[in-house]
């Protein structure tokens, strides 16, 4: 390089770079279009309305488990909210697990779905009872990726259908409990979850591979790995499956804790490479349906103000600049750019379960 491109090179460099930082000026919280695509939102509450509006948010309501014989409780929940305000409220569904054993199932399992997709459904939920709680006859544990399900994925496919998969758990599950682990409040509270010591269920290695062989059978079927596809301990196995198949989404659900205790620039690295594959979700559940007692006025609005800090502090991690707070831990933001932003928090969500974008500016 000649003296004079350098120093034309140089200039370019000293005097744009302050330009490109300048031109690109934080969003504002409430600017940015948000849509929590892992929600579970099962009553008719003002306070919760009121939040999303103020903050410019909608949520995907999740219909799940498919095993516990509620599936059509929480389809008129979800469908009642919808019908209210199909901007606030789209919902997925999820197919029934209980009678898999009879004649028929998928068959009654794809009218199912057909059913709810009339009725609005945008998208199909399947839960981590497939792999470690569900069994064949002969008392095996069915894994995700067990032949009985193929029709059902493949009508999902060629109806254009999302798959949205939270398969196995965090690798924590099959680890002995440690205080320091993010999930130990979890498993500590719930040790039918906490896999350790119990060589009688599959691996996690075993279910993520099974959740890759939907992937490879379906190609064309969109797959959403809940909870960073349970690779949350594991950046690089996310970018390998992304790069290995194109159907692969993942969302940060009740993990953004988790991507906080990798190096923010690898994680800000991973959103910058893959801005069209990640989603932006929470897992609140508000399942009063759930609950021996109706919740309280103050209940419910505690729980609005619990949900309003969980987004702020996410939109502080994403979003910000320098160190923020997370979980009471010290952390880096990780800066993404508006335009990865954008895709992050609603455009992806929007392409993927067909929403109407139209939503903008309405408040
Ligand atoms: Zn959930």
């Amino acid at each position: 390089m000649n003296a004079h491109l350098l120093r034309l090179t140089l200039a370019f460099h000293a005097v744009s770079l302050p330009l490109t930082r300048a031109a690109e000026t934080r969003p504002a919280y409430t600017e940015i279009r948000k849509i929590d695509c892992h929600s579970h939102i099962f009553e008719d509450v003002a306070a919760f309305d009121a939040l999303f509006r103020r903050i410019n948010l909608r949520t995907i309501n999740v219909c799940v488990p498919g095993g516990d014989g509620r599936l059509e409780e929480m389809d008129r929940v979800a469908l009642s909210l919808y019908r209210k305000d199909p901007t606030l409220y789209p919902f997925t569904t999820t197919f029934n697990l209980l009678d898999r054993d009879q004649p028929g199932y998928t068959d009654r399992a794809i009218a199912w779905l057909d059913g709810a997709f009339k009725r609005g459904a945008v998208g199909v939920k399947i839960w981590k009872e497939v792999g470690i709680e569900i069994k064949s006859p002969a008392g095996k544990f069915i894994l995700p990726d067990d032949p009985i399900f193929d029709p059902i994925y493949a009508h999902l496919a060629k109806v254009g259908k999302p798959l949205h998969a939270h398969l196995a758990e965090p690798i924590d599950a099959w680890r002995p409990l440690d205080p320091d682990s993010s999930h130990y409040s979890y498993y500590s509270t719930n040790p039918q979850w906490h896999l350790y010591g119990k060589p009688e269920y599959p691996s996690h290695a075993a279910i993520i591979a099974a959740r890759d062989h939907i992937m490879q059978k379906h190609p064309t079927l969109v797959v959403l790995g809940a909870h960073l596809g349970s690779l949350e301990h594991d950046l690089d196995g996310i970018a390998a499956r992304l790069d290995r198949y194109p159907n692969f989404h993942i969302e940060v659900a009740a993990r953004t804790r988790n991507l906080t205790r990798h190096p923010s620039e690898k994680v800000r690295a991973l959103f910058l490479k893959y801005p069209h594959r990640i989603l932006y979700g929470v897992d609140a559940g508000w399942m009063p349906l759930r609950r021996p007692q109706p919740p309280t006025d103050a209940q419910r609005q505690g729980h609005a103000n619990s949900l309003e800090l969980r987004y702020q502090a996410d939109w502080d991690y994403y979003a910000g600049t320098g160190e923020t707070t997370y979980n009471g831990r010290k952390v880096q933001a990780l800066n993404l750019p508006r335009a990865v932003l954008e895709q992050f928090y609603h455009a992806n969500a929007e392409r993927l379960f067909k929403l109407d974008a139209a939503w903008a500016g309405k408040k």
